[in-house]
């Protein structure tokens, strides 16, 4: 490991502060893992630094990503004209035959794409569990430590399955005992609650339509047992809402609500179709969204009310969701793709540049509960933070970084440094290999789809 500071001097600086400071020529230091000075113009001298040459970039926080199942990057391309429904229906067999070795594939390579499009904390909800395979969660944990980004897996689940009314087969549900033994054990086992973590467990039950109430309310008392987030999907789709009000005689929100499932320590994948006053209520609550548009874009979901859900008080961050509805899971793109589907369906006032950049920044950390730490460039702040180039043909001249940033086409990743180490140099992982990663990725691709 190299401890020397890293100086990144000349570059335009977007901080996120409280203040919203922005630099036209600024410089960022981090020191250890910690952010030790961020201002305009050169930066102070430190003895033995590396310094990199900011020129023709712009540094920003660090991106979280707020939503994914990392998973699904060896099953991309499948059902590709499908609805949710049939989607899923066509997933789920192929689904049922992932193991620890094709998680542990997928995962190093969905979170190796993540940090090369600006991510350095991952969310993610893994929910299928195999009859007889290994520890998936942790063959997912083992992934992101060796790509080095900071990680929030959901220990999610199913126990809902075609013979009791639910969506998925037997083969890919457990019982709920089990479920809530397994979760607990993996909060035990992982989640690190101390200042600088890089690892936190999430409770995840994976959807109304695929999990039982009981299993709901119980995962909901055990969250807030143990001190730890939760997350699911909700109002993916209007099927999603049709099958609430046949089989509860409600909104999912007002489903979700009666089992415990509002509040700041809760976030909800997707939230397309809530209404005035269910967006009021997730407000006064503070329940967080994570905002998929590519992948909502992909299944034909809609689009979420960010604007209005933003400014009723719910955080909004940005997802890729998983790559079998998003195959390009780069995060960046998320950035521009909530603010253009925002403006088609709001008109031209719905989102603004920098509000599309807090999303991808400050609103996913304050869903995790990290804002004190991750989201903004300030002295004291977790080292978190990625440096785009801006001088290439693609985006020389656009006048304002930020703009260039989310409505030009995805910069070059001059430097991702992850809680004080790189991550992704000169647009390359270097944490893990790319090359070898797509040689396995498409071999256990084959293997599953095949088998
Ligand atoms: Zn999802």
């Amino acid at each position: 490991m190299d401890n020397r500071p890293i100086v990144i001097d000349g570059t335009a600086v977007v901080t996120l502060d409280p203040a919203r400071r922005e630099f036209a020529t600024g410089h960022v230091v981090a020191q250890g893992n910690r952010i030790v000075a961020v201002g305009s113009g050169p930066a102070p001298a430190y003895d033995g630094a590396r310094v990199i040459d900011g020129r023709g970039c712009v540094v920003t926080p660090g991106f979280v990503n707020t939503h994914q199942h990392l998973y699904q990057w060896v099953t991309r391309g499948l059902a590709a004209d499908a609805t949710l429904f049939g989607w899923l229906t066509t997933l789920y067999p192929v689904w049922a035959r992932i193991d620890d070795e094709s998680v542990h594939v997928a995962a190093q390579a969905a979170l190796a794409r993540l940090a090369r499009t600006g991510c350095t904390t991952a969310a993610d909800h893994h929910y299928v569990f195999p009859r007889d395979s290994k520890d998936l969660l942790e063959a997912e944990i083992l992934a992101a430590a060796k790509v080095g980004v900071r990680f929030h897996p959901a220990r999610g689940a199913m126990d809902l399955s075609e013979k009791d009314g639910g969506l998925p087969p037997d083969s890919v549900v457990e019982d709920r005992d089990e479920i809530l033994a397994a979760t607990e054990a993996a909060i035990d086992r992982w989640h690190d609650p101390a200042p600088g973590s890089m690892l936190r467990i999430v409770v995840g039950p994976c959807s109304p339509f695929s999990v039982t109430g009981e299993l709901m309310k119980d995962a909901a008392e055990l969250a807030r047992r143990k001190g730890v987030r939760m997350h699911t999907h909700l109002a993916e789709t209007t099927d999603e809402t049709d099958w609430c009000q046949q089989n509860f005689g409600c909104t999912p929100l007002e489903y979700a609500a009666q089992l415990g499932w509002t509040g700041s320590d809760v976030w909800f994948a997707h939230g397309i179709h809530f209404d005035d006053a269910e967006i009021k209520r997730l407000g006064q609550t503070g329940t967080g969204v994570a905002h998929c548009p590519s992948s909502n874009a992909r299944l034909g979901a809609g689009i979420a009310r960010t604007a209005d859900l933003r400014a009723a008080g719910s955080p909004v961050g940005l997802g890729v969701d998983g790559a079998a509805s998003n195959e390009a899971g780069s995060l960046i793109e998320e950035l521009r793709h909530a603010l253009l589907f925002a403006r088609a369906r709001g008109g031209p006032q719905a989102l603004d540049v920098r509000a599309a950049l807090e999303m991808a920044t400050l609103d996913g950390a304050r869903i995790l509960g990290r804002d004190d730490e991750i989201g903004s460039l300030e002295v004291g702040k977790l080292a978190d933070l990625a440096l785009w180039r801006l001088d290439t043909l693609e985006h020389a001249g656009i006048a304002d970084p930020v703009a260039a940033l989310v409505l030009g086409s995805p910069p070059p990743l001059e430097l991702l440094l992850v809680n004080g180490q790189p991550v992704v140099e000169h647009d390359t992982v270097v944490t893990v290999d790319e090359a070898r990663l797509a040689v396995q990725v498409a071999k256990v691709q084959q293997e599953l789809v095949t088998s």
